[in-house]
């Protein structure tokens, strides 16, 4: 959890234009700003200066977090005119600034991405950096690791993951992010919220196997909601799984995911 503050961008402003915008997109920005003490305060008073130009959804750093804009309005952040990147994308700028510690605003930006995947049905394919526009060396600090940032989407702050059970024989050989290697027993076929629910050991494979992989059914039920029926929870980890990976997000259990978890469990 990140504490998120909306203080938005006034009306009157005429960097807050105010047409309406189903985000498809989430655009990744740095500030490029390393100034001591330009954290995401200091943007709440650059962006809400009558004076500028610019705008974007959300500035993030080590310790917190603030909407400028609603998400149902676009901003001007992604140098494309009316294009996509500013008319049906998020922008979210990571803060650089000397005294503050980078990778926990890089660690809070991704949380926040993930959240906003989530709420508005943002596959990860479609979250970009704002190069991807207008050609701009931006977000100059992870450009060169756009991958791996990506892939710490699905884990930012999630405390409870498996723990690493290193054997006998060689106890410093622990792999922390890969899930222990194991057999689920997938089953084939499809699997939806059905009345009555679908039970069984096909099911619950499916949820032990999600939750290898950090989609708990229910984290806060007993055994993670790991229960053997496909329930709306359980559809619903489906969900953010299929979306974290690029699959069609409709909370079935099919052929499709079957492969993807499986190559993840690899
Ligand atoms: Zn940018």
């Amino acid at each position: 959890m990140v504490k998120i503050i909306k203080d938005l961008i006034p009306k009157s402003n005429r960097n807050r234009p105010g047409n309406y915008m189903k985000p498809l997109y989430i655009t990744v920005h740095n500030t490029a700003n390393t100034d001591q003490g330009a954290n995401a305060l200091r943007h709440v008073n650059y962006v809400k200066n009558p004076n500028t130009a610019t705008s974007w959804h959300y500035t993030v750093d080590d310790k917190v977090i603030y909407q400028h804009l609603p998400l149902n309005e676009n901003g001007w952040h992604a140098g494309d005119g009316r294009g996509t990147g500013n008319m049906k994308s998020i922008g979210i700028e990571i803060c650089e600034n000397a005294d503050g510690n980078f990778e926990k605003a890089v660690e809070n930006a991704q949380w926040l991405i993930r959240q906003l995947m989530t709420e508005q049905g943002i596959p990860l394919a479609n979250v970009v950096p704002h190069k991807r526009w207008s050609g701009k060396n931006c977000p100059r600090k992870l450009l060169n690791r756009w991958d791996s940032f990506k892939a710490g989407i699905a884990t930012a702050h999630t405390s409870k993951k498996p723990t690493a059970k290193p054997t006998k024989a060689e106890p410093s050989k622990t792999t922390a992010s890969k899930p222990a290697k194991k057999s689920y027993n997938l089953p084939n076929g499809i699997l939806k919220v059905t009345k009555p629910l679908t039970k069984g050991a096909g099911v619950k494979a499916v949820q032990q196997a999600l939750a290898a992989v950090y989609y708990y059914p229910d984290k806060g039920a007993k055994n993670n909601g790991i229960d053997g029926y496909y329930g709306p929870k359980t559809a619903n980890a489906v969900k953010r799984f299929q979306l974290m990976h690029g699959l069609v997000a409709d909370g079935i259990y099919g052929p499709k995911t079957k492969t993807k978890l499986e190559k993840l469990l690899k």
